[in-house]
């Protein structure tokens, strides 16, 4: 019995050695580990990949979203932190980080409930939220699973509201929406480069995209202490940058990207075709034909349905297939978040989607494999037994 993960990175690494290899062995010739020259070449490949006017590398996604919101706080309010009745609305399905950096940002997330079909905000929801909250400055979309939300509803509410929307992309590179990619549309995108994301480094890593050459300014000097000169620092700075070495990982891998989330997408339609007539799970919902965007699969998650979610997952992992639950505790569920956070009328659809999800695995390198033949055949046989 061979095993399954959820991605096999070492595969990856075979697949492209040769360019990382040369990368790496460049950074050794040069001994530039800080903001060394594929530092800049980076920011420049992936600003021209996303047609946005700049990008700044960070050293992770969570300190990109945590530098996107500190430089809005200072270009909007002229102070260094939001206030505690800054309202950012976002949504309490998505990874710890992102309501985390609204709070290191000084201002209160306030969570809105989901849309079932494609676990990302629900606008509608977003607009009420706007009506009913006092304080609202801005939105955070989150591009849950490779999939961009219904941006131009939020545009809309983010341009008659004054506020800013920052794209939590961190699972979204190379995804858009009316033919822009994820990143450029709202006002920041903040990008993760952390080693399971579709495009991974090998260790930390982020990224801030802008078209706003103040808001770049702000975050170049942000995570460089604070300041253009960091002997002699203007504001509250951090140590953020993204390594040279990381940079060069991924300007390696940015050669793939394409062909990668394309081999994301053939799977998931391979899910579809094997998956699609059983009554016991869900299959993700792809809406981006409404708006003229790709889904880039970063996650194929499907639903579990009549409280089977946790026994299928114990079957899979019997017969060594690998998948994870993203994710099992709501932000408005969590300890750091009691007293700090703001929840609009109850989230039943984010509820429900806590024990349902399942998500399977999703390597780019299982294209033509047996793997997903082999996984979807164990999810049919298990759904007909009992
Ligand atoms: C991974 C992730 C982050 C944080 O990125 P790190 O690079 O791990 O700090 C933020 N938001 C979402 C939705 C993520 O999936």
């Amino acid at each position: 019995m061979t095993s399954i993960p959820m991605l096999d990175l070492r595969r990856e690494y075979e697949y492209m050695k040769s360019d990382i290899d040369a990368a790496i062995q460049k950074c050794l010739g040069h001994q530039k580990w800080i903001l060394g020259p594929e530092v800049k070449e980076l920011e420049q490949t992936v600003a021209g990949y996303l047609n946005a006017k700049f990008c700044v590398g960070a050293s992770s996604g969570t300190e990109a979203l945590v530098l996107g919101l500190r430089a809005l706080a200072i270009q909007r309010k002229g102070q260094e932190y939001f206030d505690k009745t800054d309202k950012i609305i976002t949504t309490p399905f998505t990874f710890t980080a992102t309501g985390d950096a609204i709070l290191r940002s000084g201002a209160t997330p306030v969570f809105v409930d989901i849309e079932p079909g494609t676990y990302n905000l629900d606008v509608n929801k977003v607009e009420e939220c706007i009506k009913q909250v006092k304080g609202v400055v801005g939105i955070i979309p989150v591009h849950l699973y490779g999939q961009v939300c219904d941006m131009g509803k939020i545009l809309e509410l983010a341009q008659r509201h004054h506020l800013f929307v920052v794209e939590d992309v961190a699972q979204a590179f190379g995804a858009t929406w009316q033919g822009k990619k994820a990143g450029s549309i709202g006002d920041i995108g903040a990008f993760s480069f952390f080693p399971s994301k579709n495009l991974g480094g090998f260790g930390d890593g982020g990224m801030v995209s802008t078209n706003d050459p103040a808001l770049a300014d702000l975050v170049t000097m942000l995570l460089k202490h604070g300041g253009k000169d960091k002997y002699n620092v203007d504001h509250i700075g951090y140590n953020a940058r993204l390594d040279t070495l990381q940079a060069a990982v991924l300007l390696a891998k940015m050669k793939f990207i394409d062909e990668f989330n394309r081999n994301r997408q053939k799977l998931a339609g391979e899910y579809g075709r094997r998956l699609g007539d059983l009554k016991t799970i869900v299959l993700p919902k792809n809406i981006t034909a409404s708006f003229q965007g790709e889904h880039v699969y970063h996650q194929f998650t499907v639903r579990v349905l009549n409280g089977r979610r946790d026994e299928l997952q114990r079957y899979l992992k019997e017969n060594g297939v690998d998948t994870m639950v993203y994710y099992p505790v709501l932000l408005n569920r969590m300890k750091v978040f009691q007293g700090r956070s703001e929840v609009l009328q109850n989230v039943t659809e984010a509820e429900k989607a806590v024990n349902e999800v399942l998500s399977l695995p999703v390597e780019p390198l299982f294209s033509g494999g047996p793997e997903i033949p082999q996984i979807c055949d164990l999810i049919t046989s298990w759904s007909k037994k009992s």
